[in-house]
């Protein structure tokens, strides 16, 4: 195992388990009876994703050192110091992942795909991971592309998806955040708080708040949503024409985006 797995994993049982603790101890709603059933699901897609993708995540970076060596792309064409290296391919992979997010909202075969991130009935830190292998090949090859055009150091793509993973799981977490810490927050990050907006049954907060890091890009293109119809705790978590139970979760909800009429 490399050094860059050890990173990666590391950060990754880390966060899940800090983030799984707090959701315990000062959950923001009141875990459904049950709920276990979903978030292990949510956990044995994780594992298959892995299992079958395994060398997948590793792919934009290895993309990275080939454009790096090369000298593709144009942050290698120019003299840039580091850090703003860093920092510009940081925003230039965010603001990717969010048309990437709202793509997969617009067009039909993809929403197919995303939905079934969005069937989990109530989020809690697992459901940050919950996608759907041809979803994450799609945004993989979406990313290396980027990658590849503007010459992303490696560095920064490990950055970048570690602080992607982090932030996802927190967004998705189940945990209680007071108000006067929110308020702040939210201006920086894209809080549960602020994600459950997006997880909504309502069609047009469904459509908002696409970010999974910081809430910028919702604010800079007009789809941020502050506060949705519903106060947070009655905020209906899901899609309208929810599948069959059984297809909400592993292994049915790898063919719940390909059901008929869904
Ligand atoms: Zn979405």
């Amino acid at each position: 195992m490399n050094v860059v797995s050890i990173i990666r994993g590391g950060s990754f049982a880390s966060a899940l388990i800090i983030f799984t603790l707090l959701q315990t101890v000062i959950p923001s709603r009141k875990f459904e009876k049950g709920r276990w059933k979903y978030s292990l699901s949510n956990l044995l897609l994780v594992g298959f994703n892995n299992l079958f993708l395994g060398l997948l995540p590793i792919i934009p970076y290895q993309m990275a050192v080939t454009a790096e060596n090369k000298s593709w792309g144009l942050l290698n064409i120019f003299e840039i110091p580091l850090v703003v290296s860093i920092i510009l391919g940081i925003l230039i992979l965010d603001v990717t992942i969010y048309f990437q997010h709202r793509l997969f909202h617009q067009v039909h075969f993809l929403w197919r795909l995303h939905s079934m991130h969005h069937v989990d009935p109530m989020l809690d830190t697992s459901s940050g991971l919950r996608f759907h292998p041809l979803e994450i090949i799609i945004s993989n090859f979406i990313k290396v592309t980027i990658i590849l055009i503007i010459g992303i150091s490696p560095l920064t793509v490990i950055i970048f998806e570690i602080a992607l993973n982090v932030l996802s799981m927190f967004n998705h977490s189940n945990i209680k955040i007071h108000q006067n810490i929110e308020n702040v927050l939210n201006k920086l990050l894209i809080t549960p708080a602020i994600h459950t907006i997006h997880h909504s049954k309502i069609f047009t907060e469904t459509n908002s708040n696409y970010g999974f890091s910081v809430p910028w890009w919702d604010m800079l293109f007009k789809t941020f949503t502050l506060q949705g119809k519903y106060p947070q705790e009655k905020i209906n978590i899901g899609i309208p024409n929810m599948p069959e139970t059984k297809y909400q979760r592993f292994p049915y909800m790898l063919i719940q985006p390909f059901l008929k009429g869904k």
